[in-house]
């Protein structure tokens, strides 16, 4: 993360005179991309593997009452295409969400990621099997969603150096660390807490979710999972809650970026530089401006763009959320004492 302080000499005399009502005393002294959207001080994914029927079913309406994105991840080769095909499946099997229906859920903002062609031990697998199940799954799920998937998650979690290498040719994101939920003796409690520490931490928990109610390791209740969910939402100033690809992405965006910013009284224009490929490392990254007194009209607008960008005020900070970019942002905005 970069952190730069402002450059205010030559600039602030003339600031003062244009914006008499703030002293400079009263602005505290950096501009600096927050550690996750929205200055949160966590981050957590809820990740759907195999994509079992319930998750969709039981989990997808659970989310979408706290206005949440999962991530699922899809067993490629076993995915049947339509919902009459998936369910003669059973719910707890694999690949038993059919394609239409997956289709639907990536509209609707959810990820749709890669999670092999047939489930297959990926080290034991020799390199042909190897480029087929994370290839032809990617592929597939490239053919059958519209949009080519950004994550990958390991069958069984077992990977090695060569299996991630290969992985990370065309993915921008693998899951390698998860806290698993479900299992007879998961509370919501356990849940709970896990979200505690990860503010604590200032940390990314990543949720590895099977069966809702059959299949492997389902709750004991889906009420558990429903419970969990509106304690992440009463936590919503603390938590950022995005798919796997959104959170993964803006860490590595926001560890790449050079934030470059000049701030005076009512006015700060910063530049974010990032050398990632900017087609699939789009994420805004939230930009904190530090601002005294009673703000109000605050607008951010990017050089040469017609839109103005998201910005908000927090406390004693605006946030502006602004894709990595060499053009400069211009943010201005209104106090008085
Ligand atoms: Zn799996």
């Amino acid at each position: 993360m970069v952190t730069i302080k402002r450059i205010i000499s030559g600039i602030s005399a003339v600031a003062v005179a244009v914006f008499p009502f703030v002293s400079m005393s009263d602005q505290p002294d950096e501009v600096r991309i927050a550690k996750f959207k929205g200055d949160c001080a966590a981050a957590v994914s809820f990740t759907f593997d195999d994509n079992m029927r319930d998750q969709d079913d039981v989990a997808v309406p659970m989310l979408e009452r706290y206005g949440f994105h999962g991530t699922f991840f899809v067993v490629a080769g076993v995915t049947p295409d339509t919902k009459e095909e998936a369910a003669k499946k059973k719910a707890g099997e694999h690949g038993s969400i059919g394609w239409d229906r997956l289709k639907e859920l990536a509209a609707a903002g959810h990820e749709i990621a890669n999670h092999s062609w047939t489930h297959a031990n990926l080290p034991k697998s020799d390199d042909a099997n190897l480029e087929q199940e994370v290839n032809r799954a990617y592929e597939r799920i490239t053919e059958k969603i519209g949009v080519a998937p950004l994550s990958f998650c390991y069958p069984g979690n077992g990977y090695d150096d060569r299996v991630r290498k290969l992985v990370m040719q065309r993915h921008v994101a693998d899951r390698t660390f998860q806290d698993a939920y479900g299992g007879k003796d998961f509370t919501a409690e356990l849940a709970n807490k896990r979200i505690d520490d990860a503010i604590l931490d200032g940390k990314w928990l990543v949720g590895m979710i099977h069966g809702i109610t059959t299949g492997y390791e389902p709750f004991t209740s889906p009420e558990i999972f429903e419970g969990h969910l509106k304690y992440v939402k009463s936590l919503e100033a603390k938590v950022w809650v995005d798919t796997f690809a959104n959170v993964s992405r803006y860490i590595q965006e926001r560890d790449a970026s050079k934030l470059a910013a000049v701030i005076v009284p009512g006015k700060a224009v910063f530049t974010l530089t990032c050398p990632l490929d900017p087609v699939r490392y789009n994420v805004p990254l939230t930009v904190v401006i530090p601002v005294k007194g009673k703000v109000s009209k605050a607008i951010a607008r990017r050089s040469g763009a017609e839109k103005e960008l998201p910005v908000r005020l927090c406390g004693e900070k605006l946030l502006v959320d602004a894709v990595p970019s060499e053009e400069p942002v211009t943010v201005t905005w209104i106090a008085e004492p």
